[in-house]
C-alpha cells in the first residue's frame, strides 16, 4: 500500500445543518472528513482523528473505499462530536445552534507509526493545545504545516491559537477569525500581523468571495467561484485546506506561483463541496469537471 504522504488530525462527526435550501440530519461531517476527502483528490491521505460508539460503520467503510487511511481514527465508549449549525441567504454566516463536544473532549491525538515521518501536516478544527502536541509526535519537521482555527477556540484559548499560528507554516483563517484574533476590521493588517509570526504567507479565506495570499512582499487575490447552485457550505473551508495541501503535496513545489495554483485548486474543490450536503458532492466529483472548472477559473480571472 502507498504511504501516507498527507496527514490530516482533526474532528470527524455527525453534523446536522439547516440552509435556506434543505436539511440533513446526523451526516457524516467535521474538519478532517472534508479535509481528508479533498486532500485525496491529489494525495495518499490518512486520517488521525476520534468517533463515538455511535459512529455509522457505513462512514468509515467511505473513507477507505476513497483510499483514506483511518488507522489513526479512534473509538471512543463515548458518542460521536455533534454539531448543529443553520445558514441563512449569506452563506458566509454558519450559526451555531448546537455543540456536543462528546468523544472529541477526551481527544488527545496518537500518530500512527507509520505516519510521523510524512511530510505534509493538517492540523484542522480541535483545541489548540492538543494542536501542538501532535507536532511533537513527528520523526522529523514536515515539510509544510497548515493550521486552521475557529471562532469557538479564538474566544476560549487565544494564546495558544496564537502559538499554533507561528508554529505553523500556514495558519488559514476566514476574514471574520482573522479580524477577531488580531483585533483589527482591517484584514491587510491582520495579515501583516501573521506574516509577523514567522509565517512566509498568510492566506486569509473570504468565504464565497474567494481568498487573499500575501507575502511579504506581493499579494494575490482569487475571487470565489460564481456559484448558482448553493445548496449547503458547510466544510467549504475544510475542502479548500485539505485540497490545497494535498495540492502542493502532489507537486512538491512551495513557491508562491505554485501557492497561487493551489490557491485556485482549492478555490474550485471547496466551491463543488458547496453543491451538496455533506460529502455527497466531493463523493461524485469527477477529475474533469475539477479541471473544466479550473479553466473557467482561469478565464474569469484574466484581463
Ligand atoms: P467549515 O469548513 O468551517 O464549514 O467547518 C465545518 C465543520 O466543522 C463541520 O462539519 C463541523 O462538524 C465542524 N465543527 C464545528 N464546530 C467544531 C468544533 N468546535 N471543533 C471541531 N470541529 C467543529
Amino acid at each position: 500500500m502507498k504511504k501516507v504522504e498527507v496527514v490530516i488530525v482533526g474532528s470527524i462527526g455527525l453534523d446536522t445543518i439547516e440552509t435556506p435550501f434543505g436539511k440533513a440530519e446526523n451526516v457524516l461531517g467535521g474538519s478532517a472528513a472534508y479535509a481528508s476527502f479533498a486532500s485525496s483528490f491529489f494525495a495518499k491521505t490518512g486520517i488521525v482523528s476520534i468517533i463515538g460508539k455511535d459512529f455509522p460503520q457505513k462512514n468509515l467503510d467511505f473513507f477507505e473505499e476513497h483510499g483514506i487511511g483511518i488507522e489513526g481514527i479512534e473509538k471512543s465508549a463515548k458518542g460521536t462530536f455533534h454539531w448543529e449549525g443553520k445558514y441563512g441567504f449569506d452563506v458566509n454566516i454558519a450559526q451555531t445552534i448546537k455543540t456536543e463536544l462528546n468523544s472529541l473532549a477526551d481527544f488527545n491525538p496518537q500518530l500512527p507509526e507509520s505516519y510521523r515521518n510524512a511530510d505534509f501536516l493538517f492540523l484542522g478544527n480541535f483545541d489548540p493545545e492538543k494542536q501542538l502536541q501532535v507536532l511533537s509526535q513527528m520523526k522529523k519537521r514536515p515539510k509544510l504545516v497548515v493550521s486552521d482555527t475557529m471562532n469557538f477556540y479564538i474566544s476560549s484559548k487565544p494564546e495558544k491559537v496564537l502559538e499554533v499560528v507561528k508554529t505553523a507554516d500556514i495558519a488559514l483563517m476566514n476574514d471574520a477569525e482573522a479580524r477577531q484574533l488580531f483585533k483589527t476590521p482591517n484584514l491587510v493588517k491582520a495579515a501583516k500581523k501573521i506574516l509577523e509570526l514567522d509565517s512566509e504567507f498568510a492566506i486569509i479565506k473570504k468565504g464565497e468571495h474567494g481568498c487573499l495570499l500575501f507575502s511579504k512582499k506581493t499579494h494575490f487575490a482569487a475571487p470565489g467561484y460564481p456559484l448558482e447552485n448553493i445548496i449547503d457550505p458547510t466544510g467549504c473551508g475544510d475542502s479548500f485546506a485539505g485540497s490545497l495541501i494535498g495540492y502542493l503535496a502532489k507537486t512538491k513545489n512551495l513557491n508562491e506561483k505554485n501557492f497561487r495554483k493551489a490557491i485556485i485548486t482549492a478555490s474550485t474543490i471547496a466551491s463543488f463541496n458547496a453543491e451538496d450536503f455533506s460529502l455527497n458532492r466531493l463523493s461524485r466529483l469527477k477529475k474533469t469537471e475539477i479541471k473544466n472548472r479550473i479553466t473557467e477559473f482561469k478565464k474569469i480571472t484574466k484581463f
